[in-house]
């Protein structure tokens, strides 16, 4: 059984603690947050005794295989350092780093320690979106061509999160991110990136609404576009819609996890929806039940010794499009991913 203490007892951390709870192959044993409200809440919550205020003492004192990071972005550099001096595999949330200098440094300081690390980055790994990038993979529509992924709702992230109305960088950072990496998974490695953004919602700094195209080094094409200014009904929050063309057919990823596959004239609809766990609650339970399968694939690459597939060093290639997005759409101009 491979024992993990978790660094981070905020919004977001009930989902992990829910999800270790059904991880076939690990535990939690402690818990840290600088704020004590939050660590006794948390702690009372789900039974855990072992609590921190310092990470570096936890680390001290534990017998801990794994760190599991569920801080914001600033945190999360001095964190992984630490953690891989101690000498632990490491599960950090998104986005990984602030800017890709720390993303690298921290990726060599887990291969130095030849330590596990791997980004908590989970859209990928929600069942809808999962079973639409397997039957890709898998041929059904031959080669794809063109891929959109759409993320478009007017949810109120921001009583939950309110960092997220307060940074100078929202949409892209904190839910573009997701829909950039899906992409990835579905066409593979992207050339050049051009970008528009804009503010819609008076209330907070950074903009709600981008528009991303991406040449991938396949020569083919993929438009992310991303609204929190989205007023539509039924709402979609939290699904990310998808619509690829390939030289055999076509796939769509609907509102309501409807899947579309269609080849030869025909079209084959199923019900993708995503599990409602014991602890889930919609509409996040899409979301929730894709942090007990990332949680589980952590596990099942420890136990197998591979890389997972969103390791850190393959989400450094996600986070190069976070920031080639940003510079392209402050000079308005297209980036090439290499250059950065
Ligand atoms: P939050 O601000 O509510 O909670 C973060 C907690 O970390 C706070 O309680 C804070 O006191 C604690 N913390 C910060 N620095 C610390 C340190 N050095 N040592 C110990 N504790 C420390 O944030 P949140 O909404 O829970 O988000 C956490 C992360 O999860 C963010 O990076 C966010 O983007 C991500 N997130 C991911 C998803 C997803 O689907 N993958 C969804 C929501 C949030």
């Amino acid at each position: 059984m491979l024992r993990g203490g978790i660094i981070g007892a905020g919004f977001f951390a009930a989902n992990h603690l829910n999800g270790w709870r059904m991880v076939d192959g690990a535990e939690i044993a402690a818990l840290c947050d600088t704020d004590t409200g939050r660590l006794s809440t948390m702690g009372d919550q789900f039974g855990i005794t072992r609590r921190y205020t310092d990470a570096a003492q936890m680390l001290a004192e534990e017998e801990l295989d794994f760190v599991d990071i569920i801080t914001t972005a600033p945190s999360h550099r001095p964190l992984v350092e630490l953690a891989a001096s101690s000498g632990k595999h490491i599960i950090c949330q998104k986005p990984f780093a602030e800017n890709l200098t720390d993303a690298r440094a921290m990726v060599a300081a887990a291969q130095t320690a030849g330590k596990t690390l791997m980004v908590h980055e989970n859209f990928r790994w929600q069942s809808p979106v999962r079973t639409a990038i397997n039957e890709i993979r898998a041929g059904m529509i031959g080669t794809p061509f063109f891929c959109r992924a759409s993320f478009r709702s007017g949810y109120d992230v921001f009583s939950g999160q309110p960092y997220l109305a307060e940074g100078e960088r929202f949409i892209i950072e904190d839910l573009g991110i997701h829909v950039l990496d899906i992409v990835r998974a579905v066409m593979g490695d992207v050339a050049t990136v051009a970008a528009h953004t804009n503010r819609i919602n008076p209330k907070i700094r950074g903009e709600d609404v981008a528009t991303i195209l991406l040449s991938h080094d396949s020569g083919m094409s993929s438009v992310v576009d991303c609204s929190y200014a989205t007023q539509r009904s039924p709402e979609t929050f939290p699904q990310t819609l998808l619509e690829v063309d390939g030289d055999r057919g076509s796939l769509y990823l609907k509102a309501g996890y409807r899947l579309e596959i269609h080849t030869n004239g025909e079209v084959e609809t199923r019900d993708v929806s995503p599990e409602l766990l014991s602890w889930a609650e919609r509409p996040w339970h899409n979301i929730q039940e894709s942090v007990l399968s990332i949680q589980q694939h952590f596990c099942d690459c420890l136990r197998d010794g591979r890389q997972p597939e969103t390791s850190g060093t393959d989400n450094l290639k996600t986070l190069t499009l976070v920031e080639a997005a940003y510079l392209s759409a402050s000079e308005a101009r297209t980036v090439e991913t290499n250059h950065l």
